[in-house]
């Protein structure tokens, strides 16, 4: 499916049927490495506070997981 850049007409060709102005596909919006909202994101989150890092799940210790890896050994 493409769409007109120009007149928003649909068509299955690259150049409008409408306006005779190029078309091009109509696909979701394209993934950009530029996250436009990620400073709403993080706002959101509350990044910026100090509380912020504490809230992030951690992996168990070395020593932890050896303890847990033994046990189901025995
Ligand atoms: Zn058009």
């Amino acid at each position: 499916m493409q769409q007109c850049l120009t007149c928003g007409a649909f068509s299955l060709k690259t150049v409008c049927p409408e306006c005779g102005e190029r078309a091009q596909a109509a696909a979701p919006l394209k993934w950009s490495p530029e996250d436009h909202r990620a400073s709403l994101r993080r706002k959101m989150n509350d990044v910026e506070s100090a509380d912020w890092p504490r809230n992030l799940s951690t992996l168990p210790s070395l020593k932890e997981m050896q303890a847990n890896l033994s046990q189901e050994e025995e």
